[in-house]
């Protein structure tokens, strides 16, 4: 139980990102938290797809 490296067995529950799209640019985008912002144009005005 002391494998480094292993990055098959992640925990899905913690690291399952919504996609959310820009309202701004119309970018696709995964992000996880509530304050998520768009990657591109840096917009909070994101919907949670
Ligand atoms: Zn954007």
């Amino acid at each position: 139980m002391c494998s480094v490296g292993d990055v098959t067995g992640i925990d899905m529950e913690t690291l399952a990102p919504d996609e959310y799209e820009c309202m701004d640019c119309h970018k696709k985008f995964r992000g996880i938290g509530k304050h998520v912002t768009c990657p591109s144009c840096k917009s909070s005005n994101v919907k949670l797809l």
